[in-house]
């Protein structure tokens, strides 16, 4: 633009020049000089020759003015063209990097002229692990180096415009296949490189990769699409775990297509009230009384099966449909707990990324405010990975929640890598022991220790210890021995619908589950290892109960 502007102002200069010229010309052709003087002498009386001479003065005056300014100008369009070229090379550069971006790969183009041989490219796709643990431990400082020594590394074996940051901690690869060259093999050498430990600020990191590899025109004919499939392919690596390396497939597609069926689907679910929450009783172990209900989210297709929060919720948090969900779960799960006797408690999940939702927790008071549910019989449970995502965030939520009353507990303790860290920097009411300790701590002597250790640390926090995925007598046994205070499982009972848990408690009106108030048809408990059976609800009637096993 600014270009065209100082061609044209050139163009003017030229014309103007050009018309001075010609009627300079034509003066001289015709003794205009003479002429005008002749004039001037036989007009005396208008002192026309002064006016011709303050003319003159003032005409080349501007041509020396006209002159300097067009030299500013000239500068000054200089100055701004650089600057538009800046802009430019901005918009199609990381410049934490210096890489082209993904803007710059999306006008990749290798079209080749009709008739010509075609050239066939690789294309990776390279997302760094870890990365984000970096980032929220060491903070953003070593998270920039380690990404700009990445990028080195990579610059440095694919020389030229081959490499580009795409995304965060995504980066791709272009190159022209050689020959038979074995691609794999570049893909393992990426990898190679990336794992190797960085030096940032004085600590030492470790990361990893995982690379997807595409194939132009194989794949696609289009750069653009090449890449969306080798993303699709550096997800099949993630999934598979560190540091791997996959090929595009059409079936790797299909899953991603799958996935964005499952979105929509998961709208529509939501629309039609079709996700509901399901609950599964906690029970104090010293009492054998229900304390209160975990909401656990089902949702139940039209066909009557059910798909487990553990499938849908990740989508969910990706298509950024968490927060409808979990505010329409909450609002049901609070109008259920409302009918249930008031020491009952309700707990509710919290995903992980919506601790970084600064307003979570105004909208949950609102609903509690709305539905009239005390804060004080709330329990929200959260992970670690929660925890660590945005501590700061996550810290400003977490005592916002606290001083309203709410109560937090820690979920799936002992499966992170932060355990510790967590508990010294927030003030939990509660802990939850992870399934998988209660699973193998009776046959596996350093769980049992780690299962002991946690219930001590609990004593010592003055903080309620829960054990989740008790199936067995003799774990319930292990663990009350122990001292664990809270007991969840299917021992006690698998989560059931709304209608189920009221006739629960219709029928255990005191809450004393075990111990109290049995129906006459009920066992009677003779010691710590008999819990009652008969308040469970019955599993044919739940149909996600059957599949879950
Ligand atoms: P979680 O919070 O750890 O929930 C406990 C899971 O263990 C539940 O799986 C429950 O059905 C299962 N479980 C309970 N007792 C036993 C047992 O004795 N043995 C075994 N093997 N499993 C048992 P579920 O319902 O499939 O939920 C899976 C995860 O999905 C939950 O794990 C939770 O992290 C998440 N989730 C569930 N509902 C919600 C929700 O409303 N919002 C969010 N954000 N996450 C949810
Ligand atoms: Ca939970
Ligand atoms: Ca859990």
């Amino acid at each position: 633009m600014l270009l065209i502007k100082y061609n044209r102002a050139q163009f003017e200069l030229l014309i103007w020049s050009g018309l001075f010229l010609v009627v300079f010309g034509l003066a001289l052709r015709f003794n205009g000089h003479e002429a005008l003087d002749h004039f001037f002498q036989s007009h005396e009386q208008y002192d026309l020759d002064e006016v011709f001479t303050a003319i003159s003065i003032a005409g080349a005056l501007g041509l020396v003015y006209s002159l300097i300014r067009m030299k500013d100008l000239a500068r000054e369009i200089e100055r701004r063209i650089a600057a538009e070229k800046n802009v430019d090379w901005i918009a199609c550069h990381d410049p934490l990097t210096n890489l082209p971006n993904r803007r710059m790969f999306g006008a990749l183009s290798a079209r080749p002229a009709p008739g010509a041989v075609i050239d066939q490219y690789a294309v990776f796709s390279i997302d760094l692990d870890g990365f984000k643990k970096i980032n929220d431990l060491l903070g953003h400082a070593h998270g920039d180096e380690a990404l700009k020594i990445v990028a080195e590394r990579l610059s440095a074996i694919f020389p030229g415009n081959d490499v580009y940051r795409v995304g965060g901690d995504e980066f791709a690869v272009v190159i022209k296949i050689q020959g038979d060259q074995d691609l794999v093999a570049v893909a393992r050498h990426i990898v190679e490189i990336v794992s190797k430990p960085i030096v940032t600020n004085g600590a030492t990191v470790d990361m990893g990769a995982s690379v997807g590899l595409a194939l132009y025109p194989e794949d696609s004919d289009e750069f653009k699409t090449a890449l969306q499939y080798a993303d699709c392919a550096m997800y099949a690596a993630k999934k598979a775990g560190r540091n791997n390396v996959r090929t595009f497939a059409s079936s790797m597609q299909q899953d991603l297509v799958a996935r964005v069926q499952m979105e929509a689907a998961l709208k529509k679910a939501l629309n039609d009230g079709r996700i509901r929450p399901h609950y599964q009783p906690l029970v104090d172990l010293k009492t054998q009384e229900i304390v209160g209900f975990e909401a656990l989210a089902r949702w139940e297709t039209e066909s009557g099966a059910f798909v487990s929060p553990s499938d849908f919720i990740p989508v969910a948090e990706e298509a950024g449909l968490i927060i409808p969900i979990t505010d329409y779960l909450f609002e049901t799960a609070c109008r259920d707990a409302l009918s249930w006797p008031s020491h009952i408690t309700l707990s509710f999940n919290i995903s992980p990324v919506q601790l970084s939702d600064r307003l979570l927790g105004l909208r949950l008071l609102d609903v509690m405010r709305e539905v009239g549910l005390s804060p004080h019989r709330v329990e929200l449970e959260v992970t670690e990975s929660a925890l660590i995502q945005d501590t700061e965030t996550a810290r400003e939520v977490l005592s916002g929640l606290t001083a309203a009353g709410i109560k937090i507990a820690l979920d799936d303790f002992g499966t992170g890598f932060s355990s510790l860290s967590q508990l010294s920097n927030y003030q939990f009411d509660k802990i939850k022991i992870d399934k998988s300790f209660v699973a193998t701590f009776e046959t596996n002597e350093k769980q049992e220790k780690l299962v002991r250790a946690i219930i001590s640390l609990g004593t010592g926090l003055s903080v309620k210890i829960t054990a989740e995925g008790i199936e067995k007598q003799t774990q319930l046994q292990r663990l009350r021995e122990l001292g664990c205070d809270i007991g969840q499982g299917y021992l006690f009972g698998r989560p059931a619908p709304i209608d189920q848990v009221t006739e629960i408690i219709r029928r255990r009106p005191a809450a004393s589950a075990f111990s109290r108030t049995e129906p006459d048809d009920a066992p009677r408990h003779g010691g710590l290892n008999q819990v009652a059976p008969w308040w469970q609800p019955a599993q044919a009637s739940v149909p996600f109960l059957a599949k879950q096993g």
